[in-house]
């Protein structure tokens, strides 16, 4: 919710100017709560990690199948 330093009050997102400023004092507003909802781009070790988990938990099936097989 946008917070104004100035007024030191929050105002309804649809009651911040279109530019982002208070109505009131026309000074910068924080946007608080918006800032943790932008996107964060995935970091590449992230990637390498499902990697390496999707190769293991692949791994896990093909050995537990033979096991099965052996085991009949
Ligand atoms: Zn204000």
């Amino acid at each position: 919710m946008p917070w104004c330093d100035s007024c030191d009050k929050y105002l309804a997102p649809s009651a911040a100017a279109s530019d982002g400023s208070c109505p009131d004092c026309g000074s910068r507003l924080d946007a608080g709560d918006a800032v943790a909802q932008t996107e964060q781009p995935i970091p590449w070790h992230f990637w390498i990690v499902v990697v390496a988990l999707v190769a293991y938990l692949g791994w896990r099936l093909v050995d537990g199948a033979r096991w099965f097989l052996e085991r009949t």
